[in-house]
């Protein structure tokens, strides 16, 4: 089973209005609530490609409840602990040309007494987890460190831990050495302290993530596909034109392929395809965070993977 972390889950609200403007007042006949957070994504696109998921975190109040519910109809298994405060939302308004505007709740406060129930629960799922992916922010209350500690954990147990995320929650995750990392540009750009812009400045940044002992650096480009260091080994990976319906949530289907890749003991090749496929697959549906696996297979044979050159400089 593949078990995905989301300790700051989110009602996520999404509205339609072509004309959105600053200062405005508008009606909208279009608009869906859906459970939402990096790592429910995740599981949904675990899900919706067939494969068996788990998803864990903390959860609390009406829309804690919202948030189960619509796991439960979509047959998404999910063990949380429950908290006092209320789930946040985020909402994000979607106008003309795939523009999006967001609006995130920093969402509830978490005790210490919840964090140690949280970290007693995570033992027991590890056992029976092969692959966890842990995903987003972190909820208030909850330190740095958290990640780092859940990473540590999983490799005494031999379980490859996904961590996505960005800012001093990767930072402090890394001194971990997660199994694999999926920045996006702007996100590398804020970890390495530094703009990147040429493919030569990303594959440079990844190695030296990678040399700190993660396995797989996953820089995400958007509609350009990735670049992924592996030891001494680089890769591109290019995709197709598609017809861009939403590419919000791409990043987390991205992560959620590369799970099951992962999890079905795919080559190396064969993983970064399918996770590929999976945010382009998103990227072609209007929802966040979906896929169709007819879509994620006509994909996977149409993404290109090539070996590119990493100059080992830094050794
Ligand atoms: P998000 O934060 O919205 O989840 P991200 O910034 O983490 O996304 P991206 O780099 O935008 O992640 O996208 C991840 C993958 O999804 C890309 O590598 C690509 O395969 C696919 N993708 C994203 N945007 C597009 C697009 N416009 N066209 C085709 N594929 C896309």
């Amino acid at each position: 089973m593949i078990t995905t972390i989301t300790l700051n889950p989110s009602v996520d609200r999404r509205y339609v209005v072509q004309d959105f403007q600053v200062g405005n007042l508008f009606r909208t006949h279009q608009f869906e609530a859906t459970a939402g957070g990096k790592g429910l994504n995740v599981a949904r696109v675990i899900k919706q490609f067939g494969e068996d998921v788990l998803t864990t975190g903390f959860i609390g109040g009406k829309n804690g409840e919202f948030i189960l519910e619509q796991l439960t109809e979509q047959g998404i298994k999910n063990d949380f602990i429950q908290i006092t405060g209320e789930t946040r939302n985020c909402i994000a308004i979607l106008s003309k040309d795939v523009v999006q505007t967001e609006i995130l709740e920093s969402g509830p406060k978490v005790t210490s007494e919840q964090i140690e129930l949280f970290l007693q629960k995570y033992e027991r799922i590890l056992q029976d987890s092969s692959v966890l992916v842990a995903s987003g922010s972190l909820p208030e209350g909850v330190p740095e460190s958290m990640y780092y500690e859940l990473i540590i954990r999983a490799k005494k147990k031999g379980k490859p831990f996904i961590l996505d995320t960005s800012g001093s929650a990767l930072r402090e995750g890394l001194n971990a050495s997660p199994f694999l990392i999926k920045p996006n540009k702007s996100e590398l750009e804020l970890l390495m302290n530094r703009p990147i812009e040429s493919e030569e400045e990303i594959i440079k940044a990844a190695k030296e993530i990678s040399q700190n002992g993660v396995e797989f650096v996953v820089v995400s480009l958007g509609s350009d596909g990735a670049i992924i260091i592996h030891k001494d080994l680089g890769y591109k990976v290019k995709i197709p034109k598609i017809e861009v319906k939403n590419p919000v949530g791409s990043g987390d289907s991205m992560v959620a392929g590369l799970a099951i890749g992962l999890y079905k003991n795919y080559g190396i090749e064969d993983m970064l395809k399918l996770g590929v496929a999976c945010g382009t697959a998103n990227a072609m549906e209007i929802g966040t965070g979906q896929i169709r696996k007819a879509n994620v297979e006509s994909m996977f044979k149409n993404v290109k993977v090539e070996k590119i050159k990493v100059l080992n400089s830094l050794k």
